[in-house]
């Protein structure tokens, strides 16, 4: 079974890969941060809440993505193994996450971190905002983006290096090696 977490910083290229991955398994991908921009669209109430602050790039309150996580992991498609893309992001989350998939028995049992440098970080996202026209891809969001996951995200690597599931994977480099790359970690 296959209960993944992908990490790395915005732009590291965890989505294109974590969908590539959930085809080959046949496992959903979840990520966080398509729930909350359909919410937008949707303009649902979660979405409301959570504008203000990805626009700004700031994370959404712990408590709000928590409760998407806790939702999306009863359903019954995460029996057989799922991927979570782009949560947990505080060690606040991570602890939610461990009392979480204890209770429903899906422990997390891959965390695949991508690496990839700063500058490089910056220079895609800014790419990606001429292509996609993201509202967070200006250059100020970007920045405090990075800033909140040096300061917010990286914490969790070594929680995860400590709990022994930690897995350094290069985010530089073609699409196809970066899958395959991950594909020999999560085959064995
Ligand atoms: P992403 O598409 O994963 O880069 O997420 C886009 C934005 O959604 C982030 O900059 C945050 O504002 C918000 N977001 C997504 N996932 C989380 C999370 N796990 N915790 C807090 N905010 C999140």
């Amino acid at each position: 079974m296959k209960n993944i977490i992908f990490m790395g910083p915005p732009g590291a290229g965890k989505g294109t890969q974590a969908k590539r991955i959930c085809e080959k398994f046949k496992i959903p991908q979840i990520s966080t941060g398509d729930i909350l921009r359909k919410a937008i669209q949707d303009q649902t109430p979660l979405g409301l809440e959570a504008k203000k602050f990805m626009d700004a790039g700031e994370l959404v309150p712990d408590e709000v993505v928590i409760g998407i996580v806790e939702e999306r992991l009863k359903a019954k498609d995460c029996d057989n193994g799922y991927l979570l893309d782009g949560f947990p992001r505080t060690l606040k989350q991570a602890e939610a996450l461990d009392n979480l998939t204890e209770k429903l028995n899906k422990k997390i049992n891959y965390v695949i971190n991508l690496e990839v440098a700063e500058e490089e970080i910056v220079k895609r996202l800014l790419k990606r905002a001429e292509i996609e026209k993201r509202a967070d891809d200006t250059e100020d969001v970007i920045r405090n983006r990075m800033k909140n996951y040096y300061n917010q995200t990286i914490p969790l690597i070594d929680y995860y290096r400590k709990k022994n599931l930690l897995v350094n994977i290069q985010g530089i480099g073609s699409i196809d090696e970066i899958t395959d790359n991950i594909l020999k970690v999560l085959e064995n």
